[in-house]
């Protein structure tokens, strides 16, 4: 006890001193600023892998209390050079900041003392310049023992001869952030990091100036948050390139800015744009093709497309896909039709349908893959293909002892900025509303959605009430309004009797253990064939249900795994015997 003690104070002496050098250590916070916007002009050399960014970044201090510090944050492989305010400029000290927001691991982070302390909600505008290389780094992933080849096809972002491609924060900080350390082996350190980031800086904008300079012949194209940006001037000197392009202001949403660089050749058809490199035009064609052809379909779900989808090629065969505002980055190599037939109908949801509410937006565009499945292979493909994205997120939604008032709100599919939330639950949201509902009604209510009408977190809930005779206010306090975890449906009884000669009506009493309510299907077993039924089941709540089948019922199986749970092991119930009554 006494040791421990000691040690304690030991530890805050030395923490004491290590501060000392820097004034306000003890009131340093990272998250205080905001970043309003960006004007960076940037130049790129991509044989020698090199950035350089002059430019100006506006800061506006969120916290409740003067800030005389400013952090600022880019990939530990870019170095600080210049920082001003107005025309001096000013003290900072740069040192190595260990965070795997960045794909090194790790970030350079300058600690900048402004010429006064800016006051709660004032801003400050700031000229910034930094440099360095961004070449294919997996550090962060391979330092947990991610295998190499998962993590390169992760983390791979790199400034190349033949290929660039550098997504933001949460891969590569090739813009400047300020964020607390996140840890890839804490649990959801990352996540909540990055989430924390990404509700700060929606609505900031973006203004790039590019300028690259390389070896080729060819007129790369620069796309930026999935816009192709404009050449201002081109020049060919020989077997070398100076390109000047300005890619439109952009408002950041809460995906991830990317700036790509790539000798694309691009194949349009009417719903559908895909760019792709050398090589790729059969590939190319074939996902032109299996896009266009679901365009009937997405539409009759998701109303007539706002703009073409669009698509882009990724070198690697392995690399993961990634969607950057309304481009989806795919390696066609690897995207045979079946992949390609999924791909598109998530891209073609986003050109059709548009909500800034991340659980809609993305919800829909996932839940029309599942809708996809089922139209070409039946409804346990489309169930299979769900159950893949569930344990993504089963892990977060494990009950817990500790009270979580806070993470009902926080974690709600109307507040979260957890992606495996509106991704992936937020899917079974929609497929479960849609059981519950029926298709006609759940098109009407999507056909009735305005964005610029969508001004309160009840809006789309309204819209779905309106087409059906059922309230579902329950469904969406649980699911929607607040993360309430998921249910656990089990089987506690099942009572059978002889109805008529050729009839039997088994009761059964459903039990959910667990703290979400849900719409589940049981279906009863008998020699001979099933009879499916749907029940609802609130939290912490039974219900009975009574079914009539023809032959004796042998086995009750409830959900068929379009409900997502905690449990899954206790879905199947056998009728004993003994259970039959006479
Ligand atoms: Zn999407």
């Amino acid at each position: 006890m006494k040791f421990r003690k000691m040690s304690g104070l030991k530890g805050f002496v030395l923490l004491g001193v290590l501060c000392a050098s820097v004034v306000n250590c003890f009131s340093l916070d990272r998250e205080a600023f905001t970043f309003t916007n960006y004007d960076l002009n940037l130049q790129i050399d991509p044989e020698q892998h090199r950035l350089g960014v002059r430019g100006k970044i506006t800061l506006r201090n969120d916290s409740p209390t003067p800030q005389r510090i400013a952090v600022l944050q880019i990939s530990s492989s870019l170095d600080w050079r210049a920082i001003k305010v107005g025309d001096k400029a000013v003290q900072f000290v740069t040192q190595p900041y260990t965070s795997d927001i960045d794909h090194t691991g790790a970030l350079s982070e300058a600690l900048v003392t402004l010429p006064q302390p800016v006051a709660p909600k004032g801003t400050i505008e700031l000229d910034i310049g930094y440099e360095g290389v961004i070449v294919f780094d997996a550090t962060r992933l391979t330092r947990i023992g991610t295998p190499e080849d998962a993590a390169e096809s992760t983390d791979w972002d790199r400034i190349s001869p033949s290929f660039t491609a550098v997504r933001g924060a949460g891969y590569v900080a090739w813009y400047p952030i300020a964020t607390e350390s996140a840890n890839l082996s804490e649990g959801n350190s990352l996540f909540e990091v990055l989430g924390r980031w990404k509700t700060r800086e929606a609505g900031s904008t973006t203004h790039l100036k590019v300028s690259v300079n390389r070896t080729g012949s060819d007129l790369p194209q620069i796309l930026f948050g999935g816009i192709l940006c404009q050449v201002l001037m081109y020049e060919q000197m020989g077997p070398h390139q100076l390109i000047d392009a300005e890619c439109p202001s952009q408002a950041l949403r809460l995906d991830v800015s990317t700036l790509v660089i790539a000798d694309y050749q691009v194949l349009e058809r009417p719903g559908i744009e895909v760019r792709y490199l050398k090589g790729h035009d059969a590939l190319a064609a074939n996902f032109a093709d299996a896009a266009q052809a679901l365009v009937p379909f997405i539409t009759e779900w998701f109303g007539k497309q706002r703009e073409r989808a669009k698509t882009a090629d990724l070198p690697n065969p392995n690399a993961a896909p990634f969607e950057s505002g309304a481009l989806l980055l795919t390696p066609l190599a690897a995207t045979d039709s079946k992949l390609a037939g999924l791909a598109a109908a998530h891209q073609l949801t986003h050109a059709a349908f548009l909500s800034f509410r991340p659980w809609i937006e993305e919800g829909l565009a996932h839940f029309a893959q599942a809708l996809y499945l089922e139209h070409e292979k039946g409804r346990q493909a489309a169930l299979d293909y769900m159950g893949l994205h569930r344990s993504a997120f089963s892990e977060a939604e494990k009950p817990t002892t500790a009270p979580r008032s806070e993470d009902e709100t926080n974690r709600s599919l109307v507040n979260t900025t957890s992606e495996e939330l509106y991704r992936s639950k937020a899917m079974y949201v929609w497929w479960m509303l849609r059981d519950m509902i029926g298709d006609a009604a759940l098109k009407k209510a999507l056909a009735a959605y305005r964005p610029e009408q969508d001004k309160d977190p009840s809006y789309m809930p309204r819209l779905i009430a309106a087409q059906t005779q059922r309230d579902p206010a329950w469904f969406f306090d649980d699911w929607v309004y607040r993360d309430r975890g998921l249910p656990d449906f089990k089987v506690e009884s099942a009572f059978s009797r002889k109805a008529t000669t050729d009839a039997y009506m088994v009761t059964v009493t459903v039990d959910n253990l667990g703290t979400a309510g849900a719409e589940v299907p049981l279906t009863v077993k008998f020699a001979g064939g099933t009879v499916t039924k749907r029940i609802e089941v609130r939290a912490k709540n039974k219900a009975t249900i009574r079914v009539e089948t023809s032959a004796a019922p042998q086995e009750i199986v409830v959900n068929d795994g379009s409900v997502p749970e905690s449990d899954l092991t206790n879905k199947v119930f056998k009728i004993q015997t003994a259970d039959v009554a006479k």
